[in-house]
C-alpha cells in the first residue's frame, strides 16, 4: 500500500519551488532596504506560550493547535508568540531600542483544508518591537505594499483600530448590548462568544451573522483621545507615503493580543481565502509574556496564497530550475571528457548536467531541453581527436565550434550571460 502525505500537508514540487523562491527572495530584498534582520525560531514551543498570547477564546487555541498533550508542547500555529519569547529570552531590547525582525517558515493549524488553506502552511512574519510611534505602523504597511508591488500582485489594504484597554471596555459594552438585542439570529459560535469576547462576533464569516452585525456600532467612533490621534497619524502617514487603504470597522482579527491599528491585505482572486497578509499592533503582548512594557507591531503573509496568485498570473513557472550547460557526449572517450569537464565547470560555479547512460544524440538533446539548459555541448569521438566541440545556444539555436577545453566552454558560457 502506498503512503500518501497527510490531508492538508503539501509537497512543494520542483516546478513550484521557483515561485516560492521568488516570493522569499523579493521579501528578503525589500526587508533589507527597510533595515530588517532575520531571526530563525523553533517549531515546537510550550503550549502555554500560545494559550497565553493568542488567547483562549480564539479559533486557533480552541480547536486548531497541534498539541502533544502529554508533553504540553505545541507545533507553532503562528510566529509572533515565538518571536516575542525569543526577544524576551535573549533581552534583544538591550541591543537596539527598536528591533526590526522577520522570520520565514512553516506554521501548523488543524483547519479544514481548502484551496489556500492548509494544515501546514508557510508565513513570512515581520515585527517591529520597541516603538509605539504611529509612523511605524504606516511604514510597516507601506513595506508590505511594496512587496506586493514587486511581485506584481494586486491587493487592497483594509484597516481598523481596535482601541486600547482604556477605550475598548466601553465599546465592548455598547457592542454587547447591540449583540444581545439580536442574539437569537446569530450562529452558535457567536452566541457562545458574545459574552466572552463580543468583538469576535464582528469577525464571523457566516453571511447571516454578517448581515445581522451590519449596523453594529463602529469602534473607530468610540476611540479614546490617544487612540484616535494615533489612528489619524497612521492615516496621514500612509497618505504621505502614497499607500491607499480603506477603513473596515468589522476587521477585528482572530488573535486577542491586538490593540489600535489592525490591517489586512486582501484579494478577490482566492475565494474565501481572501487575506494574503494580516497584522496589527500588540502593545501589551511582551509584558503579558513576562517581558518589559515594550510596544510592538507586526504582520504575517501566507506564502501559499501568494504563490497561488502568482500561478494564476501564470508567471515564472519553474523559473530558476534551468541549468547553464548540458554536455552531450557520444562514445566512451567523449563521455569521459564530458564527465571531467562537467565537474570542472561546476567547480567554476556553472550548473551543468549530462547523460551517463550512453543514450543517442536525439535522446540527449531531449534531455537538454527538459533540463532547460542555456547551452548544450556536443562532443563525439571524432571531435575529441580533433580537440574541438560544438556548442549550441538553446534559445537562439545558433551553433559554433570551440576548442575542447573546460576553459573555452566557460568563456563561451560567460559570454552568453551578458
Ligand atoms: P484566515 O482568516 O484566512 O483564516 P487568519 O486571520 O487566521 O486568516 P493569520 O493568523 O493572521 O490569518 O495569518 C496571516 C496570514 O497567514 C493569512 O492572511 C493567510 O495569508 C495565512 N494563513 C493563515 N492560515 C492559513 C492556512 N491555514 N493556510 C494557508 N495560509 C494561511
Ligand atoms: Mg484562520
Amino acid at each position: 500500500m502506498k503512503i500518501k502525505a497527510l490531508n492538508g500537508f503539501k509537497d512543494v514540487l520542483p516546478d513550484e519551488v521557483g515561485l516560492w523562491r521568488e516570493v522569499e527572495n523579493q521579501a528578503r530584498e525589500v526587508f533589507r532596504t527597510f533595515h530588517f534582520s532575520e531571526i530563525r525560531l523553533p517549531i515546537l514551543e510550550k503550549t502555554d506560550l500560545f494559550a497565553r498570547s493568542i488567547g483562549a477564546d480564539t479559533d486557533i487555541v480552541e480547536k486548531e493547535m497541534y498539541t502533544f498533550v502529554d508533553k504540553q508542547v505545541t507545533m507553532r500555529p503562528e510566529a509572533t508568540a515565538s518571536l516575542m519569547r525569543a526577544y524576551i529570552q535573549h533581552s534583544l531590547h538591550t541591543q537596539k531600542p527598536v528591533q526590526r525582525l522577520f522570520t520565514i517558515g512553516p506554521m501548523f493549524r488543524h483547519e479544514r483544508p481548502q484551496k489556500g488553506r492548509l494544515r501546514q502552511f508557510h508565513q513570512i512574519d515581520v515585527e517591529i518591537l520597541g516603538s509605539a510611534n504611529p509612523r511605524v505602523d504606516a511604514e510597516l504597511m507601506a513595506m508590505a505594499a511594496q512587496l506586493f508591488d514587486r511581485l506584481g500582485i494586486s491587493v487592497s489594504l483594509e484597516m481598523n483600530s481596535l482601541g486600547c484597554p482604556a477605550c475598548r471596555p466601553a465599546y465592548r459594552k455598547l457592542l454587547l448590548e447591540f449583540i444581545e438585542s439580536r442574539i437569537d439570529k446569530l450562529c452558535d459560535d457567536c452566541k457562545r462568544r458574545s459574552t466572552r469576547n463580543p468583538l469576535r462576533v464582528l469577525d464571523c464569516k457566516k453571511p447571516a451573522c454578517r448581515q445581522e452585525v451590519e449596523s453594529a456600532p463602529s469602534i473607530i467612533e468610540h476611540l479614546c483621545q490617544e487612540c484616535s490621534e494615533h489612528f489619524s497619524v497612521v492615516q496621514q502617514s500612509l497618505d504621505s507615503l502614497g499607500v491607499s487603504y480603506q477603513l473596515n470597522k468589522f476587521m477585528v482579527r482572530g488573535l486577542d493580543y491586538y490593540v489600535r491599528t489592525t490591517f489586512e491585505f486582501i484579494t478577490d482572486q482566492l475565494g474565501a481565502q481572501s487575506a494574503v497578509c494580516a497584522g496589527g499592533r500588540y502593545d501589551g503582548l511582551i509584558e503579558l509574556l513576562g517581558g518589559g512594557k515594550i510596544p510592538g507591531i507586526g504582520f504575517a503573509m501566507g506564502i501559499e496564497r501568494l504563490v497561488l496568485l502568482l500561478q494564476q498570473k501564470n508567471e515564472l513557472k519553474g523559473a530558476g530550475n534551468g541549468i547553464d550547460l548540458f554536455l552531450a557526449g557520444l562514445g566512451d572517450g567523449a563521455s569521459d571528457f564530458c564527465y571531467q569537464a562537467m565537474h570542472e565547470l561546476r567547480t567554476l560555479g556553472f550548473s551543468a548536467d549530462m547523460d551517463l547512460e550512453s543514450r543517442s544524440l536525439k535522446s540527449q538533446m531531449k534531455q537538454a531541453d527538459k533540463a532547460a539548459a542555456s547551452y548544450t555541448l556536443i562532443v563525439g569521438d571524432q571531435e575529441l581527436e580533433a580537440g574541438k566541440a560544438t556548442i549550441r545556444n538553446m534559445a537562439t539555436k545558433e551553433q559554433k565550434e570551440i576548442t575542447l577545453s573546460s576553459q573555452a566552454i566557460a568563456t563561451e558560457l560567460e559570454g552568453g550571460q551578458y
